[in-house]
């Protein structure tokens, strides 16, 4: 039987796709006018908190997030939650609360514990269930992969703290993970190896981690702007902070030649399509 505090949303999107979010919300498959108590955020990044005024203003829910995130969204700028050097967008919004390890909360009949997930964002959040050990990772573990860890020069924190988060994960032992992006899964133990083998090669080889980012974030990029003319993207690249310093550390390309690399590469892995002289991703946004 559902009592209030029961419906609680977690992440909300990114802001281009808030009619979507509210939609599927909305849905018989979701609240089916049922009332939406609260929503929680495992972390502050665009496309995790970016419908949360949306959905705010659409159900008057209440809205917590890590405690480690507030520095990130308070005082909101453009530069919140590193919008402005990754050109990234996100609608303003209002937190009641925060949220922090070891903290506990209710949704959906059960209770869930907050556990510390850094690494992709060093104020991350993951959420487990433990009678039927159900981990809401976010960013921190996907099927195949995990959220874009910062590069940086070795030894680089944020790839050690993520492989910690690995170790936290493995001993949480989730019989199904519910990621912040794709499809629930169970084998956590062969995503956490798949990710662990990855995170070492970034650690090995910073350069691997700067090209890996790059390619992340100008894709995500894409899904935003759903296309780009091929002969923009060098200008776009030496205009946006995060292209122009990961080149200069790590790459030593002047901003044409990280665009000819860049949409090659996208190209070659089946990421974009060049058409007329006009670069789209291929997965839908
Ligand atoms: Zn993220």
């Amino acid at each position: 039987m559902l009592t209030p505090g029961d419906n609680v949303l977690v992440d909300s999107g990114y802001c281009t796709h808030r009619e979507r979010t509210l939609e599927l919300l909305a849905s018989r498959d979701g609240l089916d006018r049922q009332p939406l108590e609260r929503l929680v955020n495992t972390h502050c990044h665009s496309d995790h908190m970016g419908g949360n005024a949306a959905i705010a203003s659409t159900y008057g829910c209440r809205i917590t997030i890590p405690e480690g995130e507030v520095k990130h969204v308070e005082p909101w700028t453009p530069q919140s939650v590193w919008m402005a050097q990754l050109d990234q967008r996100a609608d303003p919004f209002h937190f009641d609360d925060t949220i922090a390890a070891d903290d506990t909360f209710e949704g959906g009949g059960f209770e869930w514990e907050a556990h510390a997930a850094p690494g992709h964002d060093m104020d991350a959040l993951m959420f487990f269930e433990p009678v039927n050990r159900i981990l809401i990772s976010g960013d921190a573990l996907y099927e195949n992969g995990m959220g874009f860890v910062w590069p940086g020069e070795a030894p680089n924190e944020h790839i050690d703290a993520a492989l910690k988060t690995l170790d936290a994960i493995e001993r949480l032992n989730p019989a199904v993970v519910i990621p912040g992006h794709g499809e629930p899964f169970g084998d956590a133990s062969g995503s956490i190896a798949t990710v662990r083998s990855r995170l070492d090669a970034f650690a090995r080889d910073p350069a691997k981690n700067a090209r890996h980012g790059t390619k992340v974030m100008f894709v995500f990029a894409l899904l935003d702007k759903q296309s780009m003319p091929v002969s923009d993207v060098p200008a776009y690249l030496a205009r946006v902070p995060f292209y122009r310093d990961v080149s200069e550390r790590f790459m030593g390309l002047a901003p044409a030649a990280l665009a000819d690399w860049l949409v090659a590469d996208l190209v070659r892995a089946g990421a974009v399509t060049v058409t007329e002289g006009v670069i789209r991703p291929t997965m839908a946004a």
